[in-house]
């Protein structure tokens, strides 16, 4: 393990797991869906189904994978807001 950054904690919104928001939600309720694979299977621990991301509608990985286009906007979002108060 190396971790020169500090990670950065990205907040999900518990009801439709999008990192735009945390609380007034008008997306969809995700609560009961699976965050690998979006199915309706979330009480399984282990998933083995394959990867779908909720937020993409992709099915080459899952919401808060790295090659998740909305996780990275999120994320860069998050650092440039860090840096700019100095944190
Ligand atoms: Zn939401
Ligand atoms: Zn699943
Ligand atoms: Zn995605």
């Amino acid at each position: 393990m190396c971790s020169i950054e500090r990670r950065v904690q990205l907040q999900q919104c518990f009801r439709c797991s999008s990192y735009d928001h945390k609380r007034e939600c008008e997306g969809p309720d995700r609560t009961k869906l699976c965050q690998r694979c979006g199915g309706e299977n979330r009480r399984a621990k282990q998933c083995h189904n394959r990867r779908r991301c909720l937020l993409c509608n992709k099915d080459d990985h899952s919401s808060g994978s790295g090659r998740c286009g909305n996780f990275r906007a999120a994320l860069m979002k998050e650092r440039s807001e860090r840096e700019a108060t100095g944190f």
